[in-house]
């Protein structure tokens, strides 16, 4: 059930060892969060940017194996006061703030090891109060449309940090880049052996349609829905506005611009186009403003008080114990789970090992 990353990659796996695999997508078209479009010849992502990262070896050789990746290093940039700074921040570029004395002070007093308690505590520990204020206090705010300590500290974690070292990279990982043709073509390339219904939401209901009693089937999709019960669990989407600049090259001066500033209502400026060095110099490009706090399912809500996570854990046990088949859950939305694109196919791919163990038992 559904054909995005997580999907897509567990298809490709059974589909090399020789199973039949169908898959069932909602939407009219593959890809999930993570689909790119293209406007005169210029990409742009309706979901958000997507910068593919990471340290597993054998993602990188399975996704580079099936596509072009073009090499890409991802920068971010924060406007602080009027002016654009690295993000996570560098210690040097905080010299120039206004209340860099303040915030120098707050940082040689931070207490050691940081403080896991919530999502506020935890960038506090890690940032200082002043730091934490003018960067990720509004900006959270924002995106997540509640206060920031009622988030579990998970959600800051290897996400906000206060580098010196010089790196303005803002992913660390060995492997990087961004596919030539696009995300499409990548979950497309995945898909190419399997038979795909499109336009197709199943729910457990559904299941004796269209399986046998007993044929594995592995799940994308968000419990909630998958159970009939949309609301059990809360979700945060975002809206992309797009902007088309024709006279401009290129319009900001990094992929990624934040806006933490609760004078805006957009978190950030997205213009794809930045993983594409040979189209730089063509005129024409976009930029895209995400604006949160849509009904759709990008971002599972992981409270400090742990309550959505729980609700998770009882609709696995109830989806476990009402079905007639047995179900694998894999991916972002099914475990729901704040991964990135890696470990989404990870999921995939461990999910089909496991069926490929059963079947060939
Ligand atoms: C704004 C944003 C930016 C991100 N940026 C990055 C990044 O830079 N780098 C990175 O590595 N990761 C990033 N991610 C994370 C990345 O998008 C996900 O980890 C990955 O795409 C998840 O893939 P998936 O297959 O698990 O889920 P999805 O892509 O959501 O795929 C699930 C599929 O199942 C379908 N579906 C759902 N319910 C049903 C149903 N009942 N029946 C049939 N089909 C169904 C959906 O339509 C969808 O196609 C970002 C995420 C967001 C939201």
């Amino acid at each position: 059930m559904g054909a995005g990353l997580a999907g897509a990659a567990a298809a490709w796996y059974l589909t090399r060892r020789g199973f039949s695999v169908e898959v069932y997508e909602q939407a009219q078209v593959v890809g999930g969060h993570v689909r790119t479009e293209w406007f005169r010849g210029i990409p742009y992502e309706p979901h958000g940017a997507h910068i593919f990262h990471t340290d597993h070896r054998t993602v990188w050789n399975l996704v580079s194996g099936v596509v072009e990746f073009v090499p890409y290093r991802h920068r971010v940039l924060t406007r602080l006061r009027g002016r654009l700074v690295s993000w996570p921040p560098q210690r040097a570029d905080l010299c120039a703030l206004p209340d860099f004395a303040d915030i120098a002070r707050e940082l040689a007093n931070l207490p050691g090891p940081t403080d896991e308690s919530d999502f506020e505590s935890y960038c506090v520990s890690v940032l200082g109060p002043t730091l934490y204020g003018e960067c990720v206090r509004a900006y959270t705010e924002k995106q997540w449309g509640r206060h920031p300590s009622t988030l579990s500290a998970a959600v800051a974690r290897g996400r906000v940090e206060l580098r010196d070292d010089g790196c303005h990279d803002f992913f660390r990982d060995t492997y990087q880049g961004w596919p030539r043709r696009g995300y499409g073509d990548l979950v497309e390339a995945l898909l190419r052996p399997s038979v795909v219904h499109l336009g197709c939401r199943i729910t457990l209901e559904d299941l004796p349609e269209i399986s046998q009693v007993g044929r594995p089937v592995i799940v994308t999709s968000a419990l909630d829905d998958f159970l009939g019960e949309p609301g059990a669990l809360q979700w945060r989407g975002v809206r992309l506005q797009p902007v088309y600049l024709p006279e401009t090259a290129l319009a900001q001066p990094a992929m990624v611009v934040n806006e933490p500033s609760a004078s805006l209502a957009w978190t950030r400026s997205i213009e794809t186009k930045w993983a594409l060095p040979e189209l730089h110099n063509r005129l024409g490009t976009l930029v895209l403003r995400e604006y949160p706090g849509v009904r759709a399912k990008h971002y599972p809500v992981l409270d400090a008080a742990d309550g959505n996570q729980r609700t998770q854990r009882e609709l696995e046990r109830r989806l476990r114990s009402q079905s007639r088949n047995p179900i694998y859950l894999a991916g972002r939305l099914a475990t729901y789970s704040y991964i990135n694109m890696d470990v989404a196919i990870l999921h995939g791919l461990r999910a089909a090992e496991r069926v490929a163990a059963q079947e060939e038992c």
